[in-house]
């Protein structure tokens, strides 16, 4: 497990589908040279390989439902205990009920809790136009796709829609977002780390904000 260092960044990133949490933890993990921690990305990655795992959280995922705060809390442990993660790590996706805020208080505090925050008519609009590829993950919008074909640009893999960006699947999350993650953000609200920023900014500006409370 991840020992809580002097010094060391523990970021938690919260917010709607499509606020940016994706984007603004790339960025962090370049500017601080520590790794993102998505836990959807860790869970795709166990239905793509095709792991017992996998088979077992599919259903959950392709639906827009939540895993289990167990299963996804022992994913979570096992993985900031690599050792890429021991310097901090950036959270994108965890924790995503009040429970996993709860029970992780024990193995790992945060340094900061970073909310993103947007109203839902921008989050649909943005997970209905996003794309990325399936190789190397790479992030871009439908209008993109439409301009310049299903290429990736940087690795020549294909970019597609994710399963779960459907539009009834979107209106599924978006509605477990309001009634099961909305509360963990009053769980870190009054603590000192808690910084709230508007996601419907552009990226850079999004960006520049938060570097400027680290
Ligand atoms: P995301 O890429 O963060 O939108 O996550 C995609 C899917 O992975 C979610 O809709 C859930 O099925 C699952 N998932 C990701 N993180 C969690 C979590 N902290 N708790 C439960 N399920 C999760």
């Amino acid at each position: 497990m991840s020992q809580e260092l002097e010094g060391q960044h523990r970021l938690i990133l919260i917010g709607p589908q499509g606020s940016g949490k994706g984007t603004q933890a790339e960025l962090l993990s370049v500017y601080l040279q520590i790794p993102t921690i998505s836990t959807g990305q860790l869970c795709r990655s166990e239905i793509e390989h095709g792991t017992e795992l996998g088979k077992k959280i599919e259903q959950w995922v392709r639906g827009g439902e939540l895993v289990p705060d167990d299963v996804i809390t022992a994913m979570l442990k096992k993985r900031i205990a690599d050792y890429d993660a021991q310097d901090g790590f950036i959270l994108d996706g965890f924790p995503r009920t009040v429970a996993q805020a709860e029970a992780s208080e024990s193995w790992m505090r945060p340094t900061k809790v970073i909310v993103l925050e947007i109203n839902d008519k921008v989050a649909v609009a943005r997970m209905t136009s996003r794309r990325a590829c399936t190789q190397c993950r790479f992030k871009t919008t439908a209008e993109y796709v439409a301009k310049h074909g299903d290429e990736c640009p940087r690795c020549f893999g294909k970019i597609v829609q994710r399963d779960d960006d459907s539009p009834e699947v979107i209106q599924t999350r978006l509605d477990m977002y309001h009634r099961v993650t909305q509360p963990v953000i009053n769980f870190y609200r009054d603590r000192d780390e808690c910084e709230r920023f508007n996601g419907a900014l552009s990226i850079p500006l999004v960006f520049m904000e938060i570097a400027h409370v680290l």
